[in-house]
């Protein structure tokens, strides 16, 4: 790595409460040459609260893969730049990725100066298990997409945990509701920082009802956290029993139909059983 290069500073900023800020981030956001910003509008905010006067320039989703190349040449010609987003840590599902990315690539050092970042936080006053978890970002946006996701999460047996706007969390919330059990534990974390932050947890039908029924539920930023599914290991398989009945329902009806009476009679799950009726059917 040259020494002559600058440094890329990722820098978290406020995700609500302008208080939620570093020391470090503040002269950070001081020393550079200039400043990468989601928008600069916004940043002026930030900067101006904190009597901070330096420039910023935009970075975007828009713009960010050509804009970047042109920030990466500024840093190895030795200017210092620090990266911002509108909120929280830049690049978690905000832009920043092919910056950096392209920044390593060249031998520029990038350094983060950490912060605030909605999931950590939601996570950290949840009280569900966070020594594994999977962030999803924000989720798919028509309702036969979510569907599909919530259904290839149904067994994951670790939290997960996704971001969604004011407009889609009732609509996400009653897909999720077809998909994954009532009792399934849910946190919804909204306005973090900010005045009205609420972090609920309840189980997902009480969830559901809730903000369905108060119109200040639907406002807002929004981190959902999901409990992972529990495993029961003796629903990992059919018993002999169950495979018993789903052959002989085989012999008399479609596949489906077979799957639909197996479940119904003996409880066994339906992917279970489908699973095992296509085995069967092959052999
Ligand atoms: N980079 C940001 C971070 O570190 O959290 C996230 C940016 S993403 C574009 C914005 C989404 O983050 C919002 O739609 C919401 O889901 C979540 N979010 C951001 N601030 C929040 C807050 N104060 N309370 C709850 N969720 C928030």
């Amino acid at each position: 790595m040259s020494t002559k290069y600058g440094e890329l500073y990722v820098v978290a900023t406020p995700i609500g409460n302008l208080a939620d800020i570093s020391f470090r981030a503040i002269e950070t956001l001081k020393q550079v040459d200039f400043i990468a910003a989601e928008d600069t509008r916004h940043i002026q905010m930030l900067l101006n609260h904190y009597g901070i006067h330096n420039k910023s320039i935009a970075l975007h989703q828009h713009n960010e893969e050509k804009a970047s190349v042109g920030l990466v040449a500024k840093l190895q010609e030795g200017l210092s730049i620090a990266l911002v987003s509108d909120a929280g840590t830049p690049l978690l599902s905000d832009p920043g990725m092919p910056l950096v990315k392209m920044a390593k690539d060249a031998g520029v050092r990038v350094v983060p100066i950490p912060g605030p970042c909605a999931l950590i936080a939601a996570l950290s006053a949840a009280g569900l298990p966070v020594t594994q978890f999977v962030f999803e970002g924000f989720l798919p946006r028509t309702s036969s997409a979510r569907k599909a996701f919530f259904n290839e999460r149904l067994e994951r047996p670790i939290t997960w945990v996704f971001y969604e706007s004011s407009h889609r969390i009732l609509a996400a919330l009653q897909d999720m509701a077809e998909v994954l059990p009532q009792n399934r534990l849910i946190v919804i974390a909204r306005e973090i920082t900010k005045l009205h932050e609420t972090i609920i947890k309840t189980n997902l039908g009480h969830a559901l009802q809730l903000v369905a029924d108060d119109a200040n539920m639907k406002k807002g930023e929004f981190v959902v956290i999901v409990e992972g599914a529990s495993i029961d290991k003796s629903e990992l398989a059919l018993t002999a029993e169950q495979e018993k009945i789903l052959k002989i329902l085989m012999a008399e009806c479609s596949i489906k139909t077979a799957v639909a009476m197996a479940a119904e009679i003996t409880g066994a799950r339906k992917k279970l059983l489908y699973q095992a009726a296509l085995d069967l059917h092959a052999d």
